[in-house]
């Protein structure tokens, strides 16, 4: 078991009637006050994964889907001039040879044959911490992960391993020096340091944006400092995103932080809360206490029921706002997923040779611990917890028909839940919920690249945007499953059980990544992890 020790930073609780305002610092996806102190983990080394950028490359065959909501169409060649999308040239038509002319490549042109491929623009994880402070996982480790399963954006919501640590890895992938997606810093608001002034709010904000920070992530606040906060960062373009931890969400729910402001809602709280119509505060059992993290996610579990329901007046009104506010919703539905499933969770296929041993043992249950809250979960808290989803995907299904952005985050890295894994499990998710594969994929591309800021570069393939690509032999359209790194188990027509999928080439600024090679750097990753632990015991 890991001992956590705590840092005394600011992380006490606001009162409304203290004349000094005080407000919490979370960091992470909620609030603990068990901090870890661990030394800043390893950067990841330099770059020897990955082919080009090349002065032109042509992806030759390849069925595209744009990440806007078109439906597929195919056979298609990309061109590519070092890291941007120059042409794409439609070819033919399935299943026929090609007889229309094809751009042409000149001596020293890359082509690559992607015939019946499906190429999707890179996915975006909206809520993607680069692990270390919690889980004592390597830089490498999880950028490794993530581009292998096509993800070439992350944004790190909280940056918790500090500045440098973040942006050393923002540059690195920038200058492509390291193997990793594009990274967007959110700082975690605070940061270790307490000002209680509209004045000295506002300083710290335009610190950080000196500092590189694209935007600041919440885990709540007094209205007053959160107001001057989002202010501040409007002014300088900076983007917002908030973990409405329970402590504050009473005077500042999901409605009242996008009145203010607030661009991204994280996870789901404060949405049932913005509903409630016979209550102000959640039904806390009284003997509930908000450190008990079994307490705090058994009761979670009923929150939705206690809001107003699917068509009523008030879910209405709220979700209307919402989407009029141009409020984006975040769901990481998939990190709660333990809570429905726990043995699912556990048990899940990849442990096995992608779960590093540190990363595992941080996920044992735990009083210490973080979100290691199954101290005794029992059948009932699973149904609870079954129920929750039905109404929170409802929610979700019913903002998007209604015009709202609903993006793709994975908070990998507690949980049960393994980086690049855990975001395919989300699109699973969604689809879940009631989108069509399409509109999956939309919440993962374009929709990401939106909330960001981002559209004019990223986030669907079209003819100037960076040349970010997923190309997979599969249709992931049919079956989300043929995306994760282990694959998916099917029967050939001999009867035999075969392994498909997983990404084939993930492209990031115009350079060729083999996904299989980077799961296998993962994978001695993970390995050599427990040699050291087996050779440490022994000595
Ligand atoms: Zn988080």
């Amino acid at each position: 078991m890991m001992m956590k020790k705590t840092k005394n930073w600011s992380d006490h609780q606001s009162s409304s009637k203290s004349k000094t305002i005080s407000f919490i610092i979370i960091l992470s996806f909620f609030l603990s006050s068990f901090l870890t102190l661990a030394e800043t983990p390893k950067n990841a080394p330099d770059r020897i994964r990955g082919e080009g950028p090349f002065k032109k490359l042509i992806l030759r065959g390849g069925i595209f889907i744009n990440g806007e909501g078109a439906p597929p169409r195919g056979p298609v060649d990309i061109v590519i001039e070092n890291n941007k999308i120059t042409q794409i040239v439609d070819v033919g038509n399935p299943g026929v040879p090609i007889v229309k002319s094809r751009p042409k490549a000149e001596f020293g042109d890359k082509e690559v044959d992607v015939s019946d491929h499906y190429i999707l623009p890179g996915f975006i994880d909206m809520h993607g911490h680069m692990g270390g402070t919690y889980q004592h996982t390597t830089a490498e480790y999880s950028l490794k992960l993530w581009l292998a399963h096509g993800i070439t954006t992350v944004r790190e919501p909280g940056s918790f391993n500090g500045a440098e640590f973040v942006m050393h890895h923002v540059n690195a992938s920038k200058k492509n020096t390291i193997t990793a997606p594009r990274i967007i810093p959110y700082f975690g608001f605070g940061w270790g340091e307490t000002f209680s002034t509209v004045k000295e709010t506002k300083k710290w904000v335009r610190k950080i944006a000196k500092q590189g920070a694209k935007g600041i992530k919440f885990g709540g606040a007094h209205p007053k400092i959160f107001k001057a906060a989002i202010d501040e960062a409007k002014k300088l373009g900076l983007r917002t995103a908030m973990h409405h931890a329970q402590l504050d969400v009473v005077h500042l729910d999901a409605l009242d932080s996008a009145r203010l402001g607030l661009t991204t809602l994280e996870h789901w709280y404060g949405l049932p809360e913005a509903m409630f119509e016979n209550q102000v505060i959640q039904n806390y059992p009284l003997d509930y206490n908000y450190n008990n993290e079994q307490h705090r996610f058994g009761e979670a579990g009923k929150l939705w029921l206690q809001a107003a329901p699917p068509g009523s007046e008030k879910w209405n009104a709220v979700r209307d706002e919402l989407i009029a506010l141009d409020f984006t919703l975040n769901p990481t539905m998939t990190i709660y997923e333990a809570s429905r499933d726990l043995m699912r969770e556990r048990n899940a296929d990849w442990h096995k040779e992608y779960t590093s041993p540190v990363l595992w043992n941080f996920f044992q249950a735990s009083r210490y611990a973080h979100g290691s809250y199954w101290f005794d979960w029992t059948t009932q808290d699973e149904i609870d917890w079954k129920k929750n989803y039905q109404r929170w995907m409802m929610f979700l299904d019913d903002y998007k028909n209604h015009g709202g952005r609903v993006t793709t985050g994975s908070d990998s890295g507690f949980i049960y839940k393994v980086y690049g894994f855990g975001y395919i499990r989300e699109l699973e998710l969604l689809q879940e919920a009631g989108f069509h594969p399409l509109e999956v994929i939309k919440s993962a591309t374009i929709n990401g690249a939106q909330a960001l800021g981002m559209e004019d570069q990223i986030g669907s393939i079209a003819v100037g945007k960076m040349a970010d690509l997923v190309i997979v032999k599969e249709n992931p359209l049919r079956n989300f499953k043929t995306l994760y790194g282990t694959g998916h188990v099917k029967l050939d027509k001999n009867n035999k059980p075969i392994i498909v999928g997983g990404v084939k080439y993930t492209i990031k600024d115009g350079i060729i990544f083999d996904a299989k090679k980077l799961l296998e750097d993962v994978r001695n990753i993970v390995k050599a992890d427990k040699e050291k632990i087996k050779n440490d015991k022994a000595r």
